[in-house]
């Protein structure tokens, strides 16, 4: 039987952490899906589409590794794809008390899902998507932390947001 697991998150972008996370992972089972989750609550840089085209580009070497995308309850996506096993990233302690909590909420859910933790890289312990875009919008270089089309894309990204405003304000000025 082949084991297949579900890699969930924002990815807004992905980042060379989760980037390590579904390398190992891809080494370890037999098919990953990483999973982007719709979070109307967060304010994002990059749509659903976006984020699930950056992570198809920086993992197309990765012949056991699909990109997908759901809303709503992690275990019902779990069930949609037949998969048993959630695979979580952990950064520091600050990352394990949500996840302790998720991971004990998702088992009363459905016993028979398991999640699995891989502790970070050292090198990407540090390393969230959100630190990412603040130190590109105070224009600072995401290059070591990010592969080269997803520091390409935020890059875009910002300078449109740039032309939006000046555009805005000439518009205010009349
Ligand atoms: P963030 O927005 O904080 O980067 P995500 O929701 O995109 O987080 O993260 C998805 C998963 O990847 C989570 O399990 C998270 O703990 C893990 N993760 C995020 N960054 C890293 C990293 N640098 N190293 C290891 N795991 C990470």
């Amino acid at each position: 039987m082949l084991i297949k697991a579900v890699y969930p998150g924002s990815f807004d972008p992905v980042t060379n952490g989760h980037l390590d996370i579904i390398e190992r992972a891809s080494r370890a089972f037999d098919l990953i899906v990483v999973a982007v989750v719709r979070n109307p609550a967060k304010d994002a840089m990059f749509s659903i589409e976006e984020r699930m085209q950056l992570l198809r580009q920086v993992t197309a070497h990765l012949p056991n590794v699909s990109v997908g995308h759901f809303e709503g309850l992690l275990m019902d996506y779990m069930h949609l794809l037949s998969a048993k096993i959630v695979i979580k990233g952990l950064r520091a302690i600050s990352d394990f008390e949500s996840e302790f909590q998720m991971a004990l909420m998702n088992r009363t859910l459905d016993s028979s899902i398991e999640t699995m933790f891989m502790m970070t890289n050292s090198r990407y312990s540090y390393l969230s998507s959100s630190l990412v875009k603040e130190v590109a919008r105070l224009g600072g270089s995401i290059d070591e932390l990010v592969p080269v089309d997803v520091a390409e894309a935020v890059e875009a990204r910002l300078l449109r947001a740039k032309g939006e405003t000046l555009f805005l304000a000439a518009d205010h000025q009349g």
